[in-house]
């Protein structure tokens, strides 16, 4: 009968050198894995497709498979904004004060043709994609995406987070590119 250890998965261990009672590799690659399996992210859900986050977080799909059970409704507490649903002009302010607040590094995942887009509401008050006020790195397509949609997302920044190197947050071009969204 399967048991529950059984199922358990190791991380992978990164590129290094083995030998008899060692094992070396880079600093960038063992930040790189720790941070990648213990994301902390912060839900900004404003409709529809949070309800989709939801049963993400569910017993069925479970994120805390992947390190990131632990939601976080404290900007500086969290790693990854996720934005899900509609997000009208007049929440845009709010939505970057968040991101503003989050400490670095910090990544951005946006959930849903609304957040993405604007998705059907292309009016006057809905704001058409979030990447016009904050920097987005990974776009969910889809009205509403599915949990496993989500979950691709979710495991596409944790690639970023593992191979993005230590130095990337100081370099000129990260400065410059908040500099495009006149954040300091
Ligand atoms: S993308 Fe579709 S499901 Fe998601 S918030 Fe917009 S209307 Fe709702």
């Amino acid at each position: 009968m399967e048991t529950v250890t059984n199922r358990i998965t190791l991380a992978e261990t990164p590129e290094g050198y083995e030998g008899a009672g060692f094992f070396a590799t880079r600093l960038d690659k063992v930040v790189g894995l720790a941070r990648k399996n213990s994301i902390w992210p912060l839900p900004f859900a404003t409709s529809c497709c949070g309800i989709e986050f939801m049963a993400t977080m569910g017993a069925h799909y479970d994120l805390a498979r992947f390190g990131s059970e632990r939601l976080s409704f404290s900007p500086r507490q969290a790693d990854l904004l996720m934005v899900m649903g509609t997000i009208a002009k007049k929440m845009g302010p709010i939505l970057r004060q968040v991101y503003e607040q989050m400490a670095e590094p910090r990544w951005v995942l946006s959930v849903g043709a609304c957040a993405s887009s604007g998705g059907i509401f292309d009016t006057y008050s809905v704001l058409q994609g979030i990447d016009r006020i904050i920097p987005v790195d990974v776009y969910v397509p889809g009205c509403a995406p599915r949990p496993e949609q989500i979950i691709d997302g979710v495991m596409k920044i944790q690639h970023l987070v593992e191979t993005e190197s230590l130095r990337r947050r100081d370099s000129p071009e990260y400065k410059a590119m908040l500099n495009k969204y006149g954040i300091e």
